[in-house]
């Protein structure tokens, strides 16, 4: 994941949109989106029609901030999705979702992006019982994703799961909560993807 340094909220009112970046605070009234629903800056303009490259350029900057990927990273990936078969945005989107860190936050295991990327850096993440500290490792089916069985890493996961209590957890995934766990049943597909981007547009900047 990109390291981001500074207000993360900033990007989310770039964007125009929430990016949850702040775990439990993005489903609360404190969210800067719903506080401040403009562009951040001192002296914010109206917003501008904007040109054909800034609306490629914006959906392309929302996709790696929502999955917290860096340009060198997202080009890879965008590459990979090129070389599949099929809708090269969709691929793309599919890569994305299939990021370890990705998953981690689906499962409920951690409360924010960032924070599940903490857990897999820091070793406490397991796939298939072996240790992954690679978050951007792509899950494929059949991968069962559990915590470290150290007492203090299961009570912030713990902790996480409870506060995402209630989450809805998508088809391609199974989650056991109670055991600290969960398993990968298939690949995501596009209408698996939860957020708002328009995949052609990046494809579209990309393949200049
Ligand atoms: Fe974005 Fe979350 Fe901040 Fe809201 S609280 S602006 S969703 S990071």
């Amino acid at each position: 994941m990109a390291r981001i340094h500074g207000n993360v909220c900033k990007l989310c009112r770039r964007e125009g949109g929430k990016l949850f970046l702040k775990g439990q605070r993005c489903f609360s009234e404190k969210c800067a989106v719903h506080r401040r629903p403009y562009p951040p800056g001192m002296h914010t303009r109206p917003p501008r029609k904007r040109s054909e490259f800034g609306l490629q350029l914006r959906e392309k900057q929302k996709a790696k901030r929502l999955y917290g990927v860096m340009e060198k990273q997202f080009r890879n990936l965008f590459a990979k999705a090129k070389r599949q078969r099929g809708n090269t945005g969709e691929n793309l989107l599919v890569l994305l979702e299939r990021r370890l860190d990705n998953v981690v936050l689906l499962l409920g295991l951690a409360q924010s992006r960032f924070h599940a990327r903490q857990l897999i850096a820091h070793g406490n993440v397991r796939v298939n019982r072996k240790k992954m500290t690679v978050p951007s490792y792509l899950v494929k089916p059949g991968d069962e994703i559990s915590i470290k069985e150290k007492e203090s890493i299961q009570k912030i996961a713990k902790d996480a799961v409870e506060l995402n209590k209630g989450q809805a957890i998508p088809d391609w995934v199974e989650a056991d909560p109670s055991n600290l766990r969960g398993k990968v049943l298939s690949y995501p597909k596009r209408e698996d993807v939860p957020h708002p981007i328009q995949e052609q547009l990046i494809v579209e900047l990309c393949s200049k």
